[in-house]
């Protein structure tokens, strides 16, 4: 097999992992220098905090395969702040920013091979655990911790290019306000009956959740609406999880002329926009997938022609462009692998 033939775009997202992961655990609550090793079960003692108790968080970032050969990580430094906003709110022991993007870098950087070219990309798994070996510890915070971070080819999240059916949720909250904000596994938890309840009742690829009618996220994805002059999108409040993706569609969008507003969004709303406009959901895996079908109350309403529309390809093909290096980053975002990165031990 030739160097970027990988295992990645025909499987599902995030099915294969990459040979090597990175690890850093710590000792008296401080962490250790990371180290480069190959994927293997883990030495984790079955009463593990976040076996028990949930202190376990994770992030979600590409490394991106450039036109020009070159690897670039997205907005990584990003992604390391809000894995540390999410071991804060955890209780866990904080790591290092400028640690946190090494260890990502060095993920990429030790299975560079396996970075598969452009639709894929590898996606780097940043994960964090509590390991006190305690089950009495139910409210006592884990005072030290586990952090690896995986690698996995992958292709396009959503595969099949048909636009995603979703169900818009008006009774149950994707999370709660004290968790909306971080990345835990505990959120996913929440939503998967939920959403395995939308995929076997109306055929649903995902849920929006819109408690009380207020348009929040779906399971693993912001949201925004769409058309030709403006974007629109719940502004950042602590029901939902603040996308790095949200983020930087948000800038696109505005540097391309859209008018963007970030307020709350009112299921009402987003069935009369269905109409004329067009949806999509927005993050690190779906990057820009576009919504054809909302169903409410079982009442299924195509958003616009049912095809993801025009605007969202356009928001998707100027990220991308930026992420592969064929478009200039004005904004910093791509990072190219840190020399400091490459395998050590
Ligand atoms: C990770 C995630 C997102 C997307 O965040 P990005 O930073 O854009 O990848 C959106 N919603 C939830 C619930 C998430 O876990």
């Amino acid at each position: 097999m030739s160097a970027n033939e990988g295992t990645a775009p025909a499987q599902p997202f995030g099915s294969v992992t990459a040979p090597m992961m990175v690890t850093s655990r710590t000792q008296g609550g401080e962490f250790t220098p990371w180290r480069v090793e190959p994927v293997a079960p883990l030495d984790l003692h079955p009463a593990s905090h976040a076996l028990h108790y949930g202190s376990a968080c994770f992030e979600g970032l590409k490394a991106h395969q450039g036109e020009d050969g070159q690897v670039r990580l997205f907005r990584a430094t990003d992604h390391a702040a809000r894995l540390r906003g999410s071991a804060a709110a955890l209780c866990l022991p904080v790591p290092d920013q400028c640690d946190v993007v090494e260890m990502m870098h060095a993920a990429a950087a030790a299975n560079a091979q396996h970075v598969p070219p452009p639709p894929g990309a590898l996606y780097l798994r940043p994960t964090l655990l509590g390991v006190d070996a305690n089950i009495g510890a139910a409210a006592a915070p884990s005072a030290e911790a586990l952090l690896y971070v995986l690698a996995s080819p992958v292709g396009d999240y959503f595969a099949d290019p048909r636009a995603l059916a979703v169900r818009v949720e008006t009774d149950l909250p994707r999370s709660t306000p004290q968790f909306g904000r971080v990345k835990a596994g505990a959120n996913y938890a929440m939503a998967l009956g939920v959403t395995l309840r939308a995929r076997n009742e109306d055929g649903a690829d995902q849920v929006l959740f819109a408690p009380g009618g207020d348009v929040q996220e779906t399971g693993a994805s912001n949201f925004m609406l769409l058309d030709d002059e403006r974007v629109v999108t719940k502004g950042l409040d602590h029901s939902f999880l603040h996308g790095i993706t949200r983020d930087s569609v948000l800038v696109l969008a505005r540097h391309l002329g859209y008018r963007v507003e970030e307020r709350d969004i009112t299921v009402d709303e987003l069935l009369a926009w269905a109409s004329q406009g067009e949806a999509a959901l927005i993050g690190t895996a779906a990057v820009i997938s576009g919504v054809g079908t909302l169903i409410h109350h079982g009442r299924r309403t195509r958003v616009g022609t049912g095809e993801a529309g025009p605007n969202t390809a356009r928001l998707r093909a100027a990220l991308v462009a930026v992420q592969r290096g064929a478009a200039p980053d004005l904004w910093g975002w791509t990072e190219p692998l840190l020399p400091s990165a490459t395998p050590r031990s």
